[in-house]
């Protein structure tokens, strides 16, 4: 029977923000048309970008694929609309700046490519076949990550995975699409979370949401009665939906710094994936819509809306009466960890979890040009990782890269809480986030140079060149 388990959130760190879901959270998914032209960037996930596989002229339909690799960590990009390839040329991403985009002219016929099928049922499938099938479907991790699932649900032998976490937990503010769906398709995602435990041999499911969804919480325990699969509440607070935090609350398992999950035995996946998953299984359609709330004091008509992947922001707004008051910002994502946008003219992809407009009022933290820092601790008291964001940024900004390894940046998980927590607004998570960039092109540097001179010593060189 589902069983519904009550967790004291003993873990450290973590901030409240104002939820501010009420905007949407009452508002069913309501399907919209996409773009007349839609921009699909062949960079939507993390790995190697696609090469378009279509050209100036060509026929699509809905469904058909439009950019591959070759590299095991990449998925294919597949159209979401019918119509004619118009043009193959760099447009503006929502976080990569200019990325090859495929510019499709939509017919707004939605003509389904005549060559997809439903691959069959997945019960008869081997966790090789299921996986090969999730990457053809172009499935990443839709919580934000984008990790392509496929190679999620591949750990090395060395890591058995005995429990998969379907993580609803939402925490972040405003944000409602993951709350809607599991209200709107229970069954849907159940079924997702089963082929997943099947792809990765886990025997153990555990559903989390946080217990500010009861609602949710007792639409999924209804589902899930008498599946063996456990359906945990846990306590609110931000970033609750981290994956490390996830399994720190719900398993008691540590995964190592610099670690991940597969480590302890766990694959964490998004509602959304498992959304994403099932839908492919029962109806052969790629990954090529998903559930975006937009929402904000500034929107006329904030909704969740299923969005045909690569319709621009300004469509999406457009299709919630557009903006009631002029926005001072727009961000791809929450507030906590959105992306601030410079155009609507971005097209939405695998990752757009939301579009939030914010008023002048509400976008009040503004960026100083030096950090200026009290000693007060409050940045290290909301860290979730135990990490020192004070020093951190200090290091950042005065380009002290050992000094940031040696803190751990790596495990920065991007969270925001230590700015949300700064008095000083301190440009914490943006310098953070530089420097981890920075140590990051540095250690595959060093790792490039070490391997560089392996290989001249194997040569019989002596590593000087000479
Ligand atoms: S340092 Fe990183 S993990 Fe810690 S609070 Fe700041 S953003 Fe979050
Ligand atoms: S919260 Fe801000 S002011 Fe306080 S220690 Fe951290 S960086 Fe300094």
């Amino acid at each position: 029977m589902g069983l519904a388990l009550k967790f004291i959130n003993r873990t450290k760190g973590g901030v409240h923000p104002p939820g501010s879901k009420g905007y949407t959270e009452e508002k069913p998914i309501r399907e919209i048309e996409a773009s007349s032209t839609i921009f699909m960037p062949m960079r939507q996930h993390i790995g190697t970008q696609c090469v378009p596989s279509v050209k100036k002229g060509d026929q699509v339909y809905a469904g058909t694929v439009i950019g591959d690799s070759d590299a095991y960590v990449s998925v294919p990009i597949h159209s979401s609309v019918s119509g004619k390839v118009i043009q193959v040329a760099p447009h503006v991403h929502p976080a990569l700046g200019d990325v090859l985009s495929v510019l499709i002219e939509n017919d707004s016929r939605y003509e389904i490519d005549p060559s997809l099928q439903p691959p069959g049922k997945w019960e008869n499938m081997d966790a090789d076949e299921i996986r090969q099938k999730i990457r053809d479907a172009g499935i990443v991790g839709m919580g934000g990550a984008v990790f392509p699932t496929h190679v999620k649900l591949n750990p090395p032998r060395e890591f058995p995975i005995d429990t998969v976490i379907l993580n609803g937990v939402e925490c972040e503010p405003y944000l409602t699409s993951d709350y809607r769906l599991m209200l709107e398709q229970p069954e849907v995602l159940l079924e997702g979370l089963r082929i997943i435990m099947r792809a990765v041999g886990a025997a153990k499911g555990v559903i989390a949401i946080e217990d500010n969804k009861p609602e949710a919480i007792k639409k999924i325990q209804q589902v899930a009665s008498g599946s063996g699969i456990r359906v945990s509440s846990i306590k609110t607070r931000y970033p609750q939906g981290a994956e490390k935090i996830l399994i720190k609350s719900l398993l008691q398992r540590k995964v190592p710094e610099g670690g991940l999950p597969m480590q302890v035995g766990v694959v964490v996946d998004n509602v959304g994936t498992a959304h994403a998953v099932a839908n492919y299984f029962s109806t052969g359609m790629p990954l090529i819509k998903r559930v975006v709330t937009v929402t904000g004091s500034p929107i006329s008509d904030p909704s969740n809306l299923m969005v045909p992947l690569g319709t621009t922001f300004a469509d999406a707004i457009e299709a919630c009466g557009g903006f009631k008051e002029e926005p001072a910002k727009v961000v791809m994502g929450g507030p906590m960890m959105g992306l601030t946008q410079y155009t609507l003219e971005v097209p939405v992809i695998k990752s757009t979890s939301g579009i939030l407009a914010l008023s002048t009022g509400e976008a009040k933290y503004s960026v100083p040009t030096e950090p200026v820092c009290i000693r007060c601790a409050r940045c290290v008291d909301a860290c979730p990782m135990g990490l020192n964001p004070s020093y951190l940024a200090a290091y950042a900004y005065h380009e002290k890269w050992e000094e940031l390894e040696r803190l751990r940046i790596a495990d920065c998980m991007e969270c925001g809480c230590c700015t949300y927590a700064c008095p000083t607004k301190n440009p914490i998570v943006q310098l953070v986030k530089m420097g981890k960039a920075e140590t990051a092109r540095r250690k595959e540097r060093s790792d490039r140079t070490v391997a560089e001179l392996d290989a001249i010593k194997k040569e019989g060189g002596n590593g000087t060149g000479e």
